[in-house]
């Protein structure tokens, strides 16, 4: 019998440091340790070979998933730095294992013979990681490489924190914030000098820029956010394409987008500019005829308006919203009270994957507005009982506070392995205390849709499975369709009454999908023209970030560029995706497809429900992205539901 893993023993915050420390200290020890061994005296069983290379990755992961974690969340700024430093060793020491002849020649060596088709596949995986990192060069090109590989890290650091501790503001009379909800203006009291401080946070600049009626405010803070992290972050960013672009021109692919693609669904650079003008071109339509009825609209305001910019684009399609669809945003939130929606996210998930929480309240947590519980699989759809053991831990972190990550994202404590370790993972998000946007309620079913699929796919033999560990241009078709929950008239009405203990109308629910549906067009060229931007500055160098900016977003999207803003040194998905920002799209349209075999009817049908989560999720990385969709569908996926939903 496989024993049952206990979740980690965190620490409370009087020695969070010193916990830390110990923890990474020790796994990294281990992991050394087991590389000389397997140096030293390789095992002769190949199976025996990967079974080792699998206890470093677990004591790898296990470093790599707590510094990540709290270098962007803890409350402590000595946690923090010290998370950030063992982010540096531990990425230092898969930058040395992967470039360590020796090891490579243990796995060069072994004999894929009578392996089962798991192991074959760690040790393909495990062999092409070594070629991708550049192993079979000469001595002095796996020095550069080494040291351009922890540049890269350390360059990529700055620059997001760069972003995190940018926070700019704007400073505005009362009156300069008419519009406004009520609750934010109670919140943001003048000061002495009779001043209100607007920062570039998301709960102040998503209702600015929503509601404002002030043009000049909206603009001013629009500015201050597209600044933030410049100017050090052009330099910065500057620095990292370069260095990308040499690493993969050293390890003998033309560009770094060539490079990052192979080990994706996409599978080459070439194809993602292909994918991005096709995305361009199927949105194009519906894009101007929705850019048209915006700026009609502010053109009530504004008489002979020529056109409409960032500045002015969430308020005025808000207006047309709440004008031509009936959508009061405002009204809308008060069915969104922060409590409410968290424990409905729980009630609804739990219902469609046979899921169970219970409050893990013995978990220490590293702020009070951390809520932990424990996972558990349902046996049987609808069984009485939940299994005795949880299939793991999820910690919900979602208020904003100084320091902390800025944007919305799960993030891994413990990576699952069968009978080894149990599946641990956070959210970090930004949500307001009280009432929350719907947007923001489908944030959390998103982000919680990664949240669950790193749980259930945690009980796997092997490390590189575990989790959200599918090819990285796949990863957000889980939490992309789940969001379909969180549009649902009958999910909402589950979880979504407002202070009188009303439910959410279904007909309010129907007009807010039309009123979201409206602009998608113009925001798919948007995403085109972020993703072009992420995979140009990946495959040519420009002296002038800004102005080949604007230069793409003339190209692609269908709004002007806002002059003085420098919106790449704030982009933070330079660094986490590189090349690879095309990935969204991607997995929205693969999401649409997968959502197809759901009956809009019945969205908890437990048949549909439970095929998916066995199919798609709990398998992790033990299968090609493409065959696991095919094994959900029953065949392969295709554009047509996305360009369909598209064209509407
Ligand atoms: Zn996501």
């Amino acid at each position: 019998m496989i024993p049952h893993p206990q979740p980690l023993a965190l620490s409370t915050n009087d020695n969070a440091k010193e916990w830390l420390d110990e923890h990474c200290r020790t796994s990294l020890e281990q992991a050394r340790r087991l590389v000389d061994e397997l140096k030293a005296a390789p095992p002769r069983e190949t199976l025996a070979v990967l079974r080792q290379w699998n206890d470093i990755q677990v004591a790898l992961s296990n470093v790599a998933s707590v510094a990540s974690l709290f270098s962007e969340v803890h409350p402590l700024e000595a946690v923090r730095g010290g998370a950030e430093l063992a982010m540096q060793e531990v990425q230092k020491l898969d930058t040395d294992l992967g470039l360590d002849r020796d090891l490579y020649e243990v796995f060069a060596a072994t004999d894929p013979a009578g392996l089962d088709p798991q192991a074959s596949r760690v040790l393909a995986k495990t062999l092409l990681d070594f070629h991708r990192a550049g192993v079979d060069k000469d001595d002095a090109t796996r020095q550069r490489i080494r040291e351009l590989s922890e540049r890269a890290i350390v360059i990529g650091q700055e620059f997001s924190k760069g972003i995190r501790d940018d926070v700019r503001s704007v400073r505005v009379t009362p009156d300069r914030l008419d519009g406004l909800p009520q609750d934010w203006v109670d919140a943001h009291p003048a000061a002495e000098d009779g001043l209100v401080t607007v920062t570039t946070d998301y709960p102040d600049v998503i209702p600015v820029s929503t509601f404002g009626k002030d043009a000049q405010t909206r603009r001013e803070l629009q500015v201050a956010f597209h600044n933030r992290g410049w100017p050090e972050n052009d330099a910065r960013l500057q620095e990292l394409f370069a260095v990308r672009q040499e690493l993969a021109t050293l390890i003998g692919y033309p560009t770094w987008a060539d490079y990052d693609a192979e080990v994706k669904m996409i599978g080459s650079g070439r194809a993602i500019m292909e994918f991005i003008d096709k995305i361009a071109d199927a949105a194009l339509e519906s894009g101007r005829r929705d850019r048209e009825v915006v700026l009609a609209r502010m053109r009530q305001d504004v008489p002979g308006a020529q056109t409409i910019d960032g500045a002015d684009l969430r308020f005025y399609a808000e207006a047309v919203r709440r004008e031509s669809f009936d959508v009061d945003a405002q009204q809308v939130r008060t069915y969104f009270d922060f409590d409410r929606v968290r424990a409905g996210l729980l009630e609804v998930t739990g219902r469609l994957f046979g899921l169970r929480y219970r409050p893990a309240t013995d978990a220490p947590v590293w702020d009070p507005d951390v809520t932990a519980y424990d996972v558990f699989l349902e046996e049987a759809p609808g069984a009485e009982q939940a299994p005795a053991e949880p299939l793991g831990r999820i910690y919900l972190d979602l208020h904003p506070r100084e320091g902390k990550y800025k944007h919305a994202a799960q993030f891994d404590l413990v990576r699952g392995v069968r009978g080894r370790q149990l599946a641990e993972g956070v959210l970090a998000c930004n949500f307001p205390r009280g009432l929350m946007e719907h947007d923001d309620v489908v944030t959390l079913f998103h982000e919680f849709g990664h949240l669950v699929h790193h749980v259930l796919a945690g009980r796997t033999d092997w490390v590189r499975f575990s989790g959200v560990a599918t090819e990285w241009d796949f990863v957000e078709a889980p939490s992309q369709m789940l969001e379909e929950w969180a549009w649902d008239a009958d999910v909402l009405r589950t979880f979504a009454t407002n202070a009188a203990g009303e439910q959410i109308p279904a007909g309010l629910v129907e007009n807010m999908r039309r009123a979201d549906d409206f602009g998608k067009g113009y925001d798919a060229r948007t995403q085109m023209f972020y993703a072009a931007m992420s995979y140009d500055f990946h495959v040519q160098a420009h002296e002038d970030l800004t102005a080949r900016t604007r230069q793409l977003q003339g190209r692609y999207s269908l709004f002007p560029y806002i002059e003085g803003t420098h919106m790449p040194a704030s982009f933070g998905h330079l660094d986490g995706y590189s090349s690879a920002y095309y990935t969204y799209m991607w997995s929205l349209v693969i999401a649409k497809d997968m959502f197809s075999a759901f009956d809009r009817a019945d969205m908890f049908d437990p048949r549909v429900a439970r095929r998916y989560r066995d199919r798609v999720l709990a398998p992790g990385g033990s299968r090609d992205a493409a065959e696991l969709v095919t094994d959900f569908l029953g065949r392969p996926y295709t554009f047509d539901a996305y360009a369909a939903w598209l064209a509407q």
